[in-house]
């Protein structure tokens, strides 16, 4: 049966429960100290909101690259760089997060979004080894080149 509970917030919202009477009147007590659906999905996007915001700050003095992928790649790897860099640049006052700056591969933030800071740095700076490596590579030939 469906019940009607006026939630924290002051909305009410149906919820069918389950289970035991004492179950149920648990629940019951424990849903009323809650916001309602609509409630806390605005909620938890205004957290996100906010987060962002707060991540876009912390890193708005920085000239990023932009990324290189298809549409959707670039704009979830923005979203990751944005927080990956916010959080390095608050936690280690910019200490090697020049790795990281360097990386405009959508794809490598999406594939690194879950790593540790510290193994994220690590595959950045691992990265720009390759990267360099590669642009020496590249200059040594120019120059074969040009001799
Ligand atoms: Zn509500």
């Amino acid at each position: 049966m469906e019940q009607r509970i006026i939630h924290a917030c002051g909305h009410e919202q149906g919820h069918y429960l389950t289970g035991f009477d004492s179950q149920q009147e648990r629940k019951v007590k424990w849903l009323k100290t809650t916001s309602c659906r609509d409630c806390f999905v605005a909620e938890k996007r205004a957290e996100e909101a906010a987060a962002a915001a707060l991540s876009n700050a912390a890193i708005s003095h920085l000239d990023l690259p932009p990324l290189t992928g298809t549409d959707r790649q670039v704009s979830w790897a923005s979203t990751i760089r944005t927080k990956r860099l916010a959080v390095l640049i608050n936690s280690n006052s910019g200490v090697d997060c020049y790795a990281c700056l360097q990386v405009t591969d959508a794809k490598w933030w999406i594939d690194r979004r879950d790593l540790t800071d510290v193994d994220l740095m690590a595959a950045a700076a691992q990265a720009s080894e390759v990267q360099s490596a590669t642009a020496v590579t590249a200059s040594i030939t120019d120059m074969h080149r040009t001799a």
